[in-house]
């Protein structure tokens, strides 16, 4: 059996391109005692795939020149010597972006056989979801009557962060990178205000809508628009630091111009890991199970075919191109 894995050739200086990355193919070894091959199906492109890709350590090791590239994916066990894996169990795990890899089991989630698609557990129902739950939920606290303000709110996690802080009796204010995303948001998601951040004044756009300041704001891009959100904070408001896509292919981080309205806003600003929560996510993926199949949430998923697609494909978070949570089908 021949394996096509995608391995990181060089380290990128600016935005991610084909040439950082290498195909190759290489047979699928045989199998020892308590092991199981996985036939991928599904490889979940991710933003912090762009900061495993340089060196050192950050929340986690760099991704290491000639290694598979990191990722989530999903996928079906083919061949198993492991009791707790049978040959047809659906997985999910970090299998890299490669078409098989081999598992003893260490970190490999067992996907209840359901009508649920298998590609959701990457998404709203794997890594993404939880960010977006606990984010909001323990970091963020909403309280009903709240207005959260929230970025990158067209994609995956920002998405699913509005409507979440819709279901707690909070009014939701969506920032995105195009009208047709905006559109989305206010037609499709009910959110109570869009921004396009491409060709409005972010910092008026906030003023108008959010008069008396935004109680929460879940930043996922950082840069300029995280400024323009301090400027419009409440008193005690929290800010959710949980990326910041606009600065991931900078070569210079930028800080903060106005960090002392965190001070005359008396408001606390905090950061999110998502693997702190991992031993949490049976709560959230029940209760978001739960509002998928009662219609009280939306979730969108856009998807791209064929291994060889991987980097350009990467691209598109970066672009904007992608609408929803972007999988890699293989
Ligand atoms: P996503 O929002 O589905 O896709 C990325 C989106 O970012 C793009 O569609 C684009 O939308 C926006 N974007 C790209 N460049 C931008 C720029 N220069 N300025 C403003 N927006 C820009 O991705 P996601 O998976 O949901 O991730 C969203 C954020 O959450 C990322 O920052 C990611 O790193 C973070 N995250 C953090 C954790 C954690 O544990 N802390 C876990 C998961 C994700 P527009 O068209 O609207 O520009």
């Amino acid at each position: 059996m021949q394996n096509t894995q995608i391995i990181l050739a060089q380290r990128p200086s600016g935005m991610v391109m084909p040439q950082h990355f290498n195909l190759q193919t290489a047979d699928v070894p045989q199998l020892n005692e308590n092991e199981f091959v996985v036939q991928v199906q599904y490889i979940s492109l991710d933003p912090a795939m762009r900061g495993w890709m340089n060196e050192g350590t950050t929340y986690i090791k760099g991704v290491a020149i000639g290694e598979v590239m990191r990722a989530f994916a999903a996928g079906v066990v083919l061949q198993s010597t492991h009791a707790g894996f049978a040959v047809g169990s659906l997985v999910q795990g970090m299998f890299g972006v490669q078409t098989y890899t081999i598992s003893n089991g260490t970190g490999v989630t067992l996907i209840p056989p359901s009508s649920i698609p298998l590609s959701w557990y990457l998404g709203i129902l794997g890594m993404p979801g939880l960010t977006a739950y606990y984010g909001l939920l323990a970091k963020g606290m909403p309280v009903a009557g709240n207005v959260v303000l929230v970025s990158g709110a067209a994609g995956m996690v920002g998405s699913l962060v509005g409507q979440i802080a819709m279901l707690h009796g909070c009014t939701v204010i969506g920032i995105a990178g195009s009208n047709a995303k905006c559109d989305y948001l206010k037609q499709e998601l009910h959110f109570s205000e869009v921004i396009n951040y491409k060709t409005d004044d972010v910092n008026a756009a906030i003023k108008k809508y959010a008069p008396n300041g935004v109680n929460i704001y879940f930043d996922n891009v950082g840069g300029a628009i995280l400024d323009a959100a301090l400027l419009n904070l409440a008193y005690g408001a929290r800010v959710v630091i949980c990326g910041a896509i606009a600065q991931y292919n900078d070569v210079h981080f930028n800080g903060l111009k106005n960090y002392m309205k965190i001070v005359s806003a008396k408001a606390s600003l905090c950061g999110i890991i998502v693997l702190d929560y991992f031993d949490r996510a049976d709560e959230a993926i029940t209760q978001l199970t739960h509002w998928l199949q009662v219609g009280k949430i939306k979730y969108q998923e856009h998807r791209v075919t064929g291994i060889d697609n991987f980097a350009t494909t990467l691209q598109m978070l970066f672009t904007g191109e992608n609408n929803g949570k972007l999988i890699l089908e293989i």
